[in-house]
């Protein structure tokens, strides 16, 4: 529930509208799983929220810890069906911050070829307070495990763990609405990044919704009919439909849109390759992100060497692009770009 939901939910129960802003921050600023601990709430109204109701936070199942610092959780929803959500170091401080990529659905319908979550399928949306319920339920996890009081742990939140966002859209709004609300989670929209495989209706919504949050944009080919091969969406919105979404989302906007671009060996890195990409993208303010691919077991993909990596990115600079390559955290541990799979256990 948002403030609102929350302080009409309290009028329903016949108390004043405050409680539900007292529940509020309860939950949202102090990360309270239990109506217990609502100090300042009287005792026998505590006692009745929790008959009623319940604060529902997916389960840390188990987690695993990359030697990069990258931790990996495997969350349990009351369904008992399960997804996975990862924290990252900003830094190697010892102080650092995390930016928490989320999962928006129960595996994924759009099946890229090269993503362990597409080949585990889909079974369900997830609600807003399955979304929001990943950051208070990492933050309390990473809150216990560093022996820290500090609420404000996580402070980046991308929308890229499992499922496509946009084939979600209400309940991903929602969840940002929430954990932007400064009396609650407080994540600023300019550190929220809601990753798209190419949903250009999504694309097209969320242009006009007046957020600050960032726009991500899976490309991986910049040629219909490799796209097509390695991302089946590129059958329903072809790379010009999606490239003019990107390019009226900017002009509304005014905001910048990274495109990112995984790094096949032998399959999108050929100077042809490069050619169509800084053809495709040349007139357009983005920032195009090489992301060296991660094996899984299930494709047959190969990950790039370092060498084919900066061959490639000379050339788009070269080309007139703005290039970044993202530096990979938690491949060890099966947390980085498509490596997300929580139904098959076995991976975790
Ligand atoms: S890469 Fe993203 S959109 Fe594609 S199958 Fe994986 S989770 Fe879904």
């Amino acid at each position: 529930m948002n403030q609102e939901e929350l302080e009409d939910w309290a009028l329903d129960l016949h108390e004043p509208r405050f409680r539900g802003r007292q529940i509020y921050k309860w939950i949202y600023a102090k990360n309270t799983n239990s109506f217990y601990e609502m100090s300042d709430i009287p005792r026998e109204l505590r006692i009745k929220l929790d008959d009623i109701a319940q604060i529902s936070i997916p389960r840390v199942l188990k987690q695993k810890v990359s030697a990069d610092g990258t931790r990996k959780f495997l969350m349990e929803l009351e369904d008992k069906k399960r997804i996975e959500t990862v924290l990252i170091p900003q830094s190697k401080d010892k102080n650092t911050r995390y930016t928490i990529c989320i999962s928006s659905q129960v595996g994924c319908p759009i099946q890229c070829e090269f993503c362990a979550t597409g080949q585990t399928g889909f079974q369900r949306n997830l609600q807003a307070f399955e979304i929001v319920g990943q950051v208070l339920g990492s933050s309390r996890e990473l809150m216990r495990r560093l022996k820290s009081g500090d609420y404000g742990l996580i402070t980046n939140i991308v929308y890229m763990g499992m499922g496509e966002p946009m084939l979600n859209y209400d309940e991903v709004l929602k969840s940002i609405y929430i954990l932007n609300n400064p009396k609650g989670v407080n994540i600023g929209q300019r550190r929220m990044t809601i990753s798209t495989a190419g949903e250009v209706s999504g694309i097209e919504k969320l242009a006009q919704e007046n957020l600050q949050v960032n726009l991500a944009v899976s490309l991986h080919a910049a040629d219909d009919k490799l796209r097509s091969s390695l991302m089946p969406i590129n059958n329903k919105y072809s790379l010009p439909q999606l490239v003019a979404a990107v390019e009226s989302y900017i002009k509304k906007t005014n905001r910048k849109v990274t495109f990112e671009y995984l790094l096949l060996g032998e399959i999108n890195m050929r100077p042809v390759d490069a050619e169509n990409l800084i053809r495709l993208l040349k007139s357009q303010l983005v920032t195009v992100n090489l992301i060296p691919y991660n094996k899984i077991n299930e494709a047959a993909f190969s990950a790039p060497g370092n060498a084919k990596v900066r061959m490639f990115y000379d050339k788009l600079v070269h080309g007139g692009l703005n290039v970044t390559v993202r530096q990979e955290h938690g491949s060890d541990i099966d947390a980085a770009c498509g490596q997300l799979a929580a139904q098959k256990s076995s991976r975790f």
